[in-house]
């Protein structure tokens, strides 16, 4: 890990600012089927923080949840330019897009974000061949 301490990201409107702080739990593509429910991709690049560690830096009248009636997961969103600034997870985690995280940096993920792993890959519709560890 380098010596960055806390992360930022924002809409494309930038209404909506968040700051999340010190090192994911998560870095990685998510194959499973609740993230392709909620989102409608076929996979999810992901960086997750515990709730505690995500703080709405500006915004805050701005941001929209939406929580999915069978999952126990919700959308967080921009009420004026419509982005999805993160969802959360079962475990209440606040689960980012590197691609969102990577435009707030000129589109550089900080390469201490970059994924280590694909996880949940029994799970997917989609094959990835690169040389990342695939885990069930
Ligand atoms: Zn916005
Ligand atoms: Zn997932």
């Amino acid at each position: 890990m380098s010596n960055i301490e806390s992360y930022k990201v924002n809409c494309s409107c930038g209404k909506i600012e968040m700051s999340m702080e010190g090192a994911p739990r998560v870095r990685g593509f998510c194959h499973c089927e609740d993230c392709r429910e909620l989102l409608n991709i076929p996979y999810h690049s992901v960086n997750a923080w515990e709730n505690n560690k995500v703080t709405t830096l500006k915004g805050h009248e701005y941001i929209r949840e939406y929580q999915h009636p069978n999952l126990n997961m919700k959308k967080f969103y921009c009420s004026e330019c419509g982005d999805t600034i993160c969802n959360s997870n079962a475990m209440d985690w606040r689960v980012f897009s590197q691609l969102l995280i990577a435009k707030y940096y000129n589109g550089n993920l900080p390469i201490e974000l970059n994924s280590e792993s694909h996880f949940f890959y029994d799970r997917r519709i989609i094959d990835v061949d690169d040389e990342l560890p695939k885990h069930s």
